[in-house]
Formats: C-alpha cells, sequence, structure tokens
C-alpha cells in the first residue's frame, strides 16, 4: 500500500514536471510553470525520502542537513543574484546538478569495488557513464562559468592540436572504463575509480576550453543536457523513477536547445566541436581604416523616431547590463501613442543566455506577439523606418556575411541596415562577446548615441515628451 501511495506520488511529480514545462512556453503561464514544476519536485522528494529501502542506514540527519545547506545557499544567490550574472548562475546549477550524479555514482562504485555492495555489469556501466557525463558536465559548466564571468578568456589554455588532444584524452577515459568493467571489485578498480574519475573532469574542462566567443550558447545547451543525462542515469542507479523523468526532461530539453542554438548560428554540432573558435581571435577593425562613425543627439533621434511610420528595437545584451527594459517600454509606449507601429527584433542569442532578451522585455509586460524571431524581423526590416539597436552587437554584425575571415561568418544575424536608419545605443567602441569589430558602426545609414542605455533611453523619453 505504502508503495502503491508513493508511487502515485512519483507519477503526480512527473506530470507536474511535464506540465509546468509546457506552462513555460509563454510569458504569461511561465510563472505558474515554474511554481507547478516546484511543486512536482517537493512531492517526487518527499516520496523518494518515505520510499522504502532495504538495508539503507538511517542517515536523515544527513540529507536534511544536506536540503537545508543547499536550499539556504540557493535561496539566498537566487534572490540576490543581478539579471545579468543569470547565465553565470545558470551554468553553476548546471555543473552542480552535474556534481551531485559523480557523488552518488562514486559512493556506489566505492562501497561496490570495496566489497560492501553487489552491482551487476549492466548497473556499474550506469554508474561509469553517471560518473562521465556528470565529471565533464561539472567542470565543463564551472569553465563556462569562469568565461561568461570574465575570469577566463576564451583560448588562453587552449593547446596546439586541442581537438586532437581533446580525442586522445577520451579514448583514454573510455579505455579506462572498459577495462574497470573486465576487473570486478577489488583494490586495483578502486584506484582505478578515482583516476576514472579524473579523467572525466579533465575532459569536461578540455572539452569546453577551446569552444567560445558566439559558440558558447551552443556548449551552455549541451552542458545543460549532459547534466540531465547524468541525473537520469544516476536515476537509474537508484531505480528512482522520479529522477530518472526529471533527468530525462532536463537531458531531451537541454538537446533540443542545443539543436535550436546550432541552427541560429548556422552550424552543424560536429563544428561548433572541434571548430573551436574563440573571441580576442582575428579583428576585422583594422579594415575599418580610418572610417569615422556618425552621432547624433538625443533630440534628433527623438524626432527621427517621434515622426517615423514603424520602428524596430533590437535588444542585445547591452540591454540587460544598463537594465534598460522598463525605460525602453515606455519609449515604446511614447511612440505608439503617437501612432507609431513598433516591434523587437530578437535574436536567438542575443545577451548571454537562450531566452535572455524574451525574459527581459516579459519583465517590462512588452506584449509578447511585439517579438519578432529572426527571419520575421529580417523579411520585415526592409520597410522599417529606424532601427534602434539597444546594446547588441554580434548579431547585427555585417562581418557574419561578408567577411570569410571572420570568427562568425555564416552565423545568421539581424540585417539591421536594410531599413531606413539605424541607431545604435551603446557606451562606446568596444566589440562585443565574440571580440570583433562590428562594420555596421560605420555604415552609411547608422548614427551612434553613446551612453548607458537606461540613461540614453530616459534622455529620449524627455525628448520625445517635448514633441
Ligand atoms: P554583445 O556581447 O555582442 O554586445 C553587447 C554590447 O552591449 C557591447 O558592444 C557593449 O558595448 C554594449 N553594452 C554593454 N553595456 C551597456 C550599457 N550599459 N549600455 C549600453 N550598451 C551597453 O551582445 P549581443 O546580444 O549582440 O550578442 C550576444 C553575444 O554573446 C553573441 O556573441 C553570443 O554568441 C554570445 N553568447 C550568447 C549566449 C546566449 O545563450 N545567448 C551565451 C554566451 C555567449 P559598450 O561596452 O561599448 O557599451
Amino acid at each position: 500500500m505504502t508503495t502503491f501511495v508513493l508511487q502515485l506520488a512519483t507519477l503526480i511529480g512527473a506530470f507536474a514536471f511535464v506540465w509546468g514545462l509546457r506552462l513555460l512556453s509563454s510569458p504569461d503561464s511561465a510563472r505558474r510553470g515554474n511554481i507547478l514544476a516546484g511543486v512536482g519536485m517537493t512531492i517526487a522528494i518527499i516520496a523518494t525520502l518515505l520510499l522504502p529501502m532495504e538495508g539503507a542506514p538511517n542517515n536523515y540527519a544527513w540529507i536534511f542537513g544536506g536540503m537545508i545547506a543547499g536550499g539556504g545557499v540557493g535561496w539566498v544567490s537566487a534572490r540576490r543574484i543581478q539579471m545579468t550574472a543569470m547565465p553565470q548562475m545558470v551554468s553553476i546549477f548546471n555543473g552542480l546538478g552535474g556534481a551531485c550524479a559523480v557523488v552518488l555514482a562514486m559512493a556506489e562504485l566505492i562501497a561496490y569495488y570495496g566489497g560492501d555492495n553487489q552491482m551487476a555489469t549492466g548497473q556499474v556501466v550506469i554508474a561509469l557513464l553517471a560518473l562521465l557525463i556528470g565529471g565533464v558536465s561539472f567542470t565543463g559548466s564551472m569553465l563556462a562559468f569562469a568565461k561568461l564571468q570574465g575570469l577566463i578568456w576564451d583560448n588562453t589554455l587552449t593547446l596546439p592540436r586541442h581537438n586532437v588532444l581533446n580525442i586522445i584524452l577520451l579514448a583514454i577515459t573510455l579505455g579506462v572504463g572498459i577495462y574497470l568493467l573486465t576487473l570486478g571489485n577489488g583494490p586495483l578498480a578502486n584506484t582505478l575509480a578515482y583516476v576514472f574519475l579524473g579523467l572525466s573532469l579533465l575532459y569536461g574542462f578540455s572539452f569546453v576550453i577551446p569552444i567560445g566567443g558566439a559558440d558558447m550558447p551552443v556548449v551552455i545547451s549541451l552542458l545543460n543536457s549532459f547534466t540531465g543525462l547524468s541525473a537520469a542515469a544516476a536515476g537509474l542507479i537508484y531505480n528512482n523513477q522520479i529522477m530518472l523523468v526529471g533527468g530525462i526532461l532536463v537531458g531531451a530539453a537541454g538537446t533540443i536547445l542545443t539543436v535550436l542554438m546550432c541552427e541560429a548560428m548556422n552550424r552543424s554540432l560536429l563544428n561548433v566541436l572541434i571548430g573551436g573558435f574563440g573571441g580576442g581571435g582575428a579583428s576585422t577593425a583594422s579594415a575599418q581604416g580610418d572610417q569615422v562613425v556618425k552621432e547624433v543627439s538625443h533630440n534628433d533621434a527623438a524626432i527621427r523616431l517621434f515622426y517615423s511610420d514603424r520602428v524596430v528595437f533590437v535588444p542585445g545584451y547591452g540591454l540587460a547590463v544598463a537594465q534598460a527594459q522598463k525605460v525602453l517600454k515606455e519609449v515604446d509606449d511614447l511612440l505608439e501613442a503617437n501612432g507609431v507601429e513598433v516591434k523587437y527584433a530578437i535574436h536567438p542569442v542575443a545577451g548571454r543566455m537562450p531566452g535572455h532578451m524574451n525574459v527581459l522585455l516579459a519583465e517590462a509586460d512588452v506584449p509578447y506577439p511585439k517579438l519578432l524571431d529572426l527571419d520575421d524581423a529580417n523579411a520585415a526590416l526592409s520597410d522599417t523606418d529606424v532601427v534602434v539597436v539597444v546594446g547588441a552587437n554580434d548579431v547585427v554584425n555585417p562581418a557574419a556575411e561578408d567577411d570569410p575571415g571572420s570568427p562568425i561568418y555564416g552565423m545568421p544575424i539581424l540585417r539591421v541596415w536594410d531599413a531606413k536608419n539605424v541607431i545604435v545605443l551603446k557606451r562606446s567602441m568596444r566589440p562585443g562577446y565574440a571580440g570583433i569589430q562590428n562594420p555596421l558602426f560605420f555604415h552609411d545609414k547608422t548614427n551612434m548615441l553613446f551612453g548607458d542605455a537606461k540613461d540614453t533611453l530616459s534622455k529620449l523619453t524627455e525628448e520625445i515628451k517635448t514633441l
């Protein structure tokens, strides 16, 4: 009976995850989706705690101690985190998910190799997979965190022929894993399990280090799917269905996101993994020679916007840094009140995490139908009077189309110069994440409006109000 009730709870938990995910697909229902998935997780945790496990020691003090410590750190950091640091936080959460799978798998393997516990070969294979995927996800995500935080710049630790070294390292790691399977239990297997762990952690680090610049969204999504897969493998070790379902959902969502991000970059996954291009690489800056940029005053920009028929805003990472989404919405409202049609062009890799711009604009209550995806936006741009680029750079860089030597060559971009006028809001001529100069800033149709985006948009609001 108890088992039946607990299995039912597991089913309800799994249903809540799936339904919560469904609700997350629209900003209107996303908050409810998040809460529902949280309720599902709570039910799953309680059900798992109550599940009778034969021979399991009474370790509730450790479990609750860990939950309180982890929950406390999670709660405080989630409350304090700045919106701009959200991608880094997601990377840390990802990595810690992988680390959990590593710890669980390692505990089981050590008990098995020490003769304290029985495991069938299939279970050992799954535990080794959890160790490998979880380990890669842990060190890879920590490195992604360091890159996003600007602690490590891309390519600084890349060795010559790094991708070949990676293949050799992966082959050695898999070789050690297969040898481990032939050993059964005993002290040698015990030692080799630590070697296997070390190699997995090293591989995660080495696998992510050559990937950088504009390819980061792909690697972040891929690590996300690894975390899910490692959790699913850990669920299999413990025969815990809810962990399995949760892990598979994360793994599947991460895999779908990886495919979408590859499409957004117009690159195959293999190309991203072995291409290894990064920021700070060859810059097209010199190609600009002594060209100068044209600036526009706040007053001029306001007049152009106010007397347009159609305006498109292109938000980028700078919008998040400036936290300017609400002021941007104010400008939008003022223009719409004057009969201007306002839309937002959303590039899939704008910002520093998938969906970053959607989250920011939803926070400012920008209606979802006003958001255009890449293809719709590019189709609409030729019929647009003014495009305002708000802290975006790489996603509007024409070098992606006309400079075969550029690291972002081939990445689909927003062709903002198809519009009649382009106004770029940024603080300086500094490059974006990919570390390359942007010929758009020197384009005939472009005018620069330098300054912090929030400050600039506030000034535009004041100017528009006087018209
Ligand atoms: P970019 O990083 O290319 O450019 C952002 C621009 O914003 C900078 O040029 C900066 O210029 C400007 N900026 C920064 N702060 C402010 C501010 N306070 N006010 C006004 N402007 C500001 O951003 P994009 O969104 O165009 O492109 C995203 C890049 O990040 C792509 O290369 C993408 O591949 C990469 N990436 C994306 C991830 C994702 O999942 N979406 C994850 C990891 C990387 P200045 O300093 O002069 O103000």
